[in-house]
């Protein structure tokens, strides 16, 4: 039996690339798994059959965040399944990783692409979790996937970057709050990972992936699994005394 048997998760933007690794592995560790995504049903659908092959259990709830009512249409989903695939209602584990990078310097960033990764990255999170707090039981987890953008400064994010660092900010004041409870709240920040989110630019260009390996200290671009094992072990009993923290999971980048 797996250390996360019995316990359900919801993971944001869990259809592709960081997420989709960290819902096969809160499921390899025994979660049933809300597999959230925003436009692509047909890859949440192959996450979740992917965790149903190795026997696991998930299900996915649809909800575009950044739109009015977004909160609200992925918790209805939310509550409407996790009864039809689990005897108990209410969460244990929300992992807060749909996100979005716009690209560009301060002088490209517009206002329409700054107020939408606002709206992704920062405000959808936090009315999530304001909502999460009814049904999240107590001693249960919250994880925000942050970045590493906001130790290392990359002047073509910085949109991207800010977001970021609020997020930070976010899981260090929500801890304090929640600490009566028992929750737990950390944020992961990830180096470049190899998922869509990059392909534009690193995908089939060697020099760019030389480039973006030499950034972490081990030398290589990193995978979605690097973040999603730093997530289990947040989930997991073995990090109950860890509340409030940014772990960086860069691969050790510009050390
Ligand atoms: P991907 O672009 O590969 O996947 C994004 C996921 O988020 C998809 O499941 C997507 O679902 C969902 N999503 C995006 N926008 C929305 C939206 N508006 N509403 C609902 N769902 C949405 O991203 P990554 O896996 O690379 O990134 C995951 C997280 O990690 C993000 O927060 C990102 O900022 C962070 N991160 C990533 C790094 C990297 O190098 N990749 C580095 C540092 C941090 P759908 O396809 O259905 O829209």
């Amino acid at each position: 039996m797996g250390t996360l048997a019995g316990k359900t998760a919801l993971v944001t933007g869990g259809s592709r690339g960081i997420g989709r690794a960290i819902a096969e592995r809160l499921a390899a560790d025994g979660a049933l798994v809300a597999v959230h995504y925003g436009r692509n049903t047909a890859a949440a659908d192959d996450v979740v059959a992917a965790i149903r092959a190795e026997g696991g259990h998930a299900f996915t709830v649809h909800a575009e965040l950044g739109r009015p009512g977004d909160v609200e249409t992925l918790w209805d989903g939310y509550d409407r399944q996790v009864l039809q695939n689990s005897e108990q209602a209410g969460l244990d584990i929300l992992v807060n990783n749909a996100g979005i990078t716009p690209r560009g310097e301060i002088e490209e960033t517009s206002p329409e692409a700054f107020d939408e990764a606002v709206a992704v990255n920062m405000r959808a999170p936090f009315f999530l979790t304001q909502q999460a707090l009814k049904r999240l039981h107590d001693g249960g987890r919250i994880i925000n996937v942050s970045s590493g953008a906001t130790r290392i400064a990359l002047t073509d994010i910085i949109a991207y970057a800010m977001t970021k660092g609020a997020v930070d900010a976010f899981t260090l004041t929500l801890a304090k709050a929640l600490g009566s409870r028992g929750i737990t709240v950390n944020s992961v920040a990830p180096g470049i990972i190899d998922t869509d989110m990059n392909a534009s630019w690193l995908r089939g260009n060697e020099a760019a992936e030389q480039s973006a390996a030499e950034l972490s200290a081990l030398g290589r671009v990193g995978r979605p699994e690097d973040v999603a094992d730093v997530v289990a072990f947040l989930a997991s009993d073995d990090a109950r005394w860890v509340t409030g923290q940014v772990l960086d999971a860069t691969g050790g980048s510009q050390l």
